[in-house]
């Protein structure tokens, strides 16, 4: 009953102000002043790798992770079971995040620094492959901190290319940034110390400090100036958990619990745990401080399990209450298929929570703006272009962008607030033209594509050599009912061609608007054509 442990303690309030810096009560909130907000963000966590049941029935991958302060988060707030990244990579995702704005419009297509990769038969469009600089678009940082807040910077940063401005998230508009730069992965090891250019900020911290345990206590030392100084935060909390390097590279404080996996499974359990224990220590801070019930969480993850090289392939695993089980490629997000740079589920399905931080209990004295019912569900599909416009909702703030420009993502308030869309058949698109590893065949929906989710529906195209006529790879559509269907087993593009038809016009015209690029042919060095109906 922290609200009213509140209102007891201050009884120096009047009229719903608070007298600043007054004891007890420092830095802590009236219902009308801004909430804090934290953006949770994990590399590469799949929709399964949490002790958090994302499916509609629990699954043998909640019984092998443990992540009790996700539990923690999630019985306080709202888990979405198809949230996704706009991308199946890590770059264009974060963009969507800071500009509200699908990949497909910003152009920031795929991971900054992978140039124009090719395969076999396309090229990477020209996309911009220096990320998001400073000016192009003005960033979910800029407006909050126009709004009022300390913006801080946490861990990963990948929104700009090395030697660009666009590398330094203090140009993108954080105040603060501390840990990261233009690199989208740690520094070779999970152990400090790092480059101190590219990372910065972590100098201080003795060698083989955990870098989990250093960006938490980073962010919490952040959190504690904030409160301290009595101004609104937004934090984007960016762990580089749990991104390759994966061997030999588990939390040691967690790793002996996992010891009769197979490699690198043992540390992949290991990375998800410290993690999850790093909520916990910002959570735990926050009420520390009383701000947990004025503070809100996002916990995100920026693409789809890594389900590829490194992970275990084959490796057969029991235990008590696991049988017949064992790890395998494109098969580490299932029931989804696929992970990492796929087309399908397992590439952009994503585990998403929203709370206030607080414990629930206290929610009943309707203090918030934005009421959110512990231990909520919401199976409506949202997308991280969503992300911008609700929390600029959340803070009580408008969008200005100038000149003004239609955001991709939508406010989620009506949806946490226990509603629905005006709209619950609003299409969501994933636009990836970029062949994210090796060459076509490496893994299962892993070359370029753009789909798009509507409804039951997901419409996959995939470029293939770019065009139809017979020879090399002719480009064809994919079409799943995700209602029915959710591991894409079942492909219905022949016999609901009718579904195929109008969807495809639908994607065409929206990546007409969206000024949506195509991969290059190899053999033409022309943009091949947008995806078409027969
Ligand atoms: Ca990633």
């Amino acid at each position: 009953m922290r609200r009213r442990e509140f209102v007891r303690n201050c009884a120096g309030a009047v009229g719903g102000v608070l007298f600043a810096g007054s004891g007890a009560c420092r830095g802590k909130m009236t219902p009308d002043r801004k909430p804090n907000i934290i953006l949770f963000m994990v590399d590469d966590m799949g929709w399964q790798d949490t002790s958090v049941p994302f499916h509609t029935e629990p699954t043998v991958w909640n019984s092998l992770y443990r992540t009790p302060n996700m539990e923690r988060l999630a019985t306080g707030g709202m888990r979405f079971t198809q949230a996704y990244s706009a991308s199946p990579v890590c770059s264009p995702t974060r963009v969507s995040m800071m500009t509200g704005l699908n990949p497909a419009r910003t152009r920031v297509t795929d991971w900054v620094g992978h140039g124009r990769y090719e395969n076999r038969y396309v090229q990477a469009p020209e996309w911009e492959v220096d990320g998001l600089q400073p000016g192009q678009e003005e960033t979910l940082p800029e407006l909050l901190g126009r709004g009022g807040y300390r913006t801080i910077h946490i861990g990963k940063g990948h929104f700009g290319g090395s030697g660009t401005p666009g590398a330094d998230p203090t140009r993108l508009g954080f105040e603060v940034a501390i840990g990261g730069s233009r690199p989208g992965s740690p520094d070779g090891s999970y152990f400090l110390p790092w480059d101190s250019i590219r990372y910065p900020g972590l100098e201080s911290y003795p060698p083989q400090t955990y870098i989990n345990d250093a960006l938490t206590q980073e962010a919490n030392k952040q959190i504690d100036r904030a409160v301290a100084d009595g101004v609104p935060f937004f934090m984007n909390m960016a762990h580089y958990a749990v991104h390759t390097p994966i061997i030999g590279q588990g939390d040691p404080a967690f790793l002996d619990k996992y010891g009769d996996r197979p490699d690198p499974e043992d540390d992949y359990a290991a990375l998800l745990e410290s993690m999850d224990a790093s909520l916990g220590a910002i959570l735990d801070n926050l009420e520390r401080h009383g701000v947990a019930e004025e503070t809100l969480v996002v916990f995100f993850s920026d693409n789809g399990g890594l389900s590829n090289h490194t992970r275990s392939d084959g490796a057969v695993y029991e235990a008590p209450g696991v049988t017949d089980f064992r790890f395998e490629r494109d098969r580490h997000n299932s029931p989804l298929k696929g992970g990492k740079g796929s087309a399908y589920e397992g590439g952009v399905r994503v585990p998403m929570i929203v709370s206030w931080a607080g414990p629930s209990q206290s929610r009943s004295t309707g203090a918030h703006r934005l009421p959110i019912t512990p231990g909520s569900v919401c199976a409506s599909p949202v997308i991280s272009d969503d992300l911008l416009p609700t929390l600029l909702s959340a803070a009580g703030l408008s969008h200005t962008r100038e000149p003004s420009r239609e955001l991709d993502g939508v406010d989620l308030s009506p949806l946490l607030s226990g509603g629905d869309f005006s709209d619950p058949e609003r299409p969501l698109f994933f636009h990836y033209p970029h062949q994210w590893y090796r060459d076509v065949g490496v893994g299962l929906g892993i070359q370029p594509f753009t789909a798009m989710r509507k409804g039951r529906w997901k419409l996959i195209y995939f470029y293939g050599d770019g065009y139809k006529d017979g020879r090399g790879l002719d480009p064809w559509f994919e079409l799943y009912d995700l209602n029915a269907d959710v591991g894409e087993a079942v492909d219905l593009a022949q016999s609901r061609s009718e579904v195929v038809q109008s969807l495809a016009q639908e994607m065409h015209d929206w990546m007409v608007g969206a000024g949506a690029q195509t991969p290059v042919s190899k053999a033409t060095n022309e943009p091949v054509p947008l995806p078409r109906a027969d």
